[in-house]
């Protein structure tokens, strides 16, 4: 077999590699498989493409490959869990930025010189991967910054911005024309600059203009951006496998944004278009409250916990900062010894990235099948005796429900305030994410175990 040949079938393995990635990571049970498959996919798509395609230039190559092969283990080896939602949105931006860069690589290497259609259809290639890169490049940056605090999470709403956004589309789209003809005379640049320039600022714009709780979707959107932005650069490299990876990420990223919009009760284009998370004119902190703060300690919440027969344990951000999941597992394994029935309610944009909760709790060795999705229990909150929130609180917030002018209207929330006792672990009287006050503490079945999430939890198990 010829080089070309064992690089197709190289291709071929890793492309079912990662389809069985995928398949293994749908399951907490097969995720650690999916995973192995996805790294061995990478491994061999990596060595197919230095050896077979690669034909000089190895030094410039292997000195980037260690460069940013280091960069990526000391990153991963130093980032925090709670830190991983933002490092998420940062190598989005950089297979945005990659994008970017081979497009423009790609237009100003003349060494294959194409003709007639086949030049215009490179340069439509072109013209997107450059377009998609560099939206997702710049959205991801603001992303990045609202999710690790640099950038406040409020919407910046410009006046006239959906004129602005269409505006800049229409732009886009002259420029793009004017890239093709002039292209073809032996010139482009211009357009192809101006785009990017106008790619960048709407990548901007889009992802500040979206409120709080809106930025789940945001980012499950950005990654299927960065997965279409490799799929047009594989078109433009005429390279197959960047083409389906590039498909897998852009439409996986996709069905992920729909779910998370389903879960989130919103509307996907109405979250592009933004401004969601601003309550309408009304301050995004929500009405005023009405009811009292009634604190609890430790020793009774375990008193609570040991007499209940139904108790639901709801995770949220707090959890993950707390590094509380372990205590949790063991509060669990406790209670079940002494026969009461725990289980855990996961709303689907709880913590920071979608699956954070699961994560976490399968890190601390929780049984799966005792982890439930709120469609699932979220009917059972009648018959719950205690309801334990560990630094939640967005997603259980009534306000979601009662209150139409709230910025978080129509998102379902866990209905823990319909049980016997709901006891809510934080450390202060603070908002959530998404900046909206919480009626839940003030409600009279609610007691507030105030702390960082980890030590009251060791002092509640101590207690047991
Ligand atoms: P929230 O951000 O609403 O609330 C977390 C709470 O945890 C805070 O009120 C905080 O209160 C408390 N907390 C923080 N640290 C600790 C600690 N060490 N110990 C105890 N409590 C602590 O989180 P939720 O999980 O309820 O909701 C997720 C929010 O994030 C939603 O608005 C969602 O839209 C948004 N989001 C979700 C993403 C996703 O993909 N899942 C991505 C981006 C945003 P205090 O400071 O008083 O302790």
């Amino acid at each position: 077999m010829n080089s070309a040949g064992i690089v197709t079938v190289s291709y071929i393995a890793a492309t079912i590699l990662f389809i069985l990635a995928l398949g293994g990571l749908s399951n907490q049970e097969t995720a650690r498989r999916g995973n192995w498959y996805g790294i061995t996919g990478m491994g061999i798509a990596l060595v197919a493409t230095i050896l077979g395609v690669v034909s000089r230039n190895y030094t410039v190559l292997l000195v980037a490959l260690l460069i940013g092969g280091s960069i990526g283990l000391v990153l991963a080896r130093r980032v925090q869990m709670t830190q991983m939602p933002e490092l998420v949105a940062i190598l989005h931006s950089l297979v945005g930025l990659a994008a970017v860069l081979v497009g423009f690589a790609n237009f100003m290497d003349h060494s294959t010189a194409l003709v007639g259609v086949e030049k215009t259809i490179h340069d439509i290639e072109t013209y997107l991967g450059v377009l998609i890169g560099a939206v997702t490049f710049s959205g991801s940056v603001i992303a990045f910054g609202k999710l690790s605090g640099r950038i406040g999470g409020k919407p910046m709403l410009l006046p006239a911005r959906h004129w602005l956004n269409l505006g800049l589309l229409l732009g886009a789209i002259w420029f793009g024309r004017e890239f093709v003809l002039q292209s073809a005379a032996g010139g482009g640049m211009t357009p192809l600059v101006v785009m990017t320039v106008i790619a960048l600022l709407f990548g901007i714009h889009m992802v500040m203009a979206i409120g709080g709780a809106d930025m789940p979707v945001v980012v499950s959107m950005l990654n299927s951006y960065s997965g279409w932005a490799a799929s047009a650069t594989g078109f433009m490299l005429s390279n197959d496998l960047l083409i389906v990876t590039g498909a897998l990420v852009g439409s996986s990223g996709a069905i992920l944004s729909y779910i998370m919009c389903r879960a989130m009760n919103r509307k996907f284009i109405a979250v592009i278009a933004g401004g969601f998370g601003t309550g309408g004119g009304t301050t995004a902190s929500g009405a005023a409250v009405e009811g009292e703060i009634v604190p609890i300690q430790a020793e009774e919440t375990a008193e609570l916990l040991a007499n209940a027969k139904e108790v639901m344990i709801v995770p949220g951000y707090g959890m993950a900062v707390a590094q509380a999941q372990h205590t949790v597992y063991e509060i669990t394994k406790t209670l079940r010894e002494k026969g009461v029935n725990v289980r855990f309610g996961i709303h689907p944009v709880a913590g920071r990235m979608p699956g954070h909760m699961n994560v976490l709790l399968a890190e601390a060795k929780v049984p799966y099948d005792i982890v439930f999705e709120m469609d699932e229990i979220n009917e059972d909150f009648p018959d719950i005796d205690v309801s334990v929130v560990i630094g939640a609180n967005d997603i259980v917030n009534p306000s979601a429900q009662e209150e139409p002018n709230s910025p978080i209207a129509g998102m379902p929330v866990l209905e823990v305030w319909k049980g016997r006792t709901t006891i809510v672990l934080k450390r202060s009287m603070a908002t959530g994410y998404a900046g909206v006050e919480n009626p839940l503490f003030y409600k009279e079945n609610t007691r507030m175990l105030f702390g960082d999430a980890k030590d009251s939890l060791d002092a509640v198990l101590k207690a047991l």
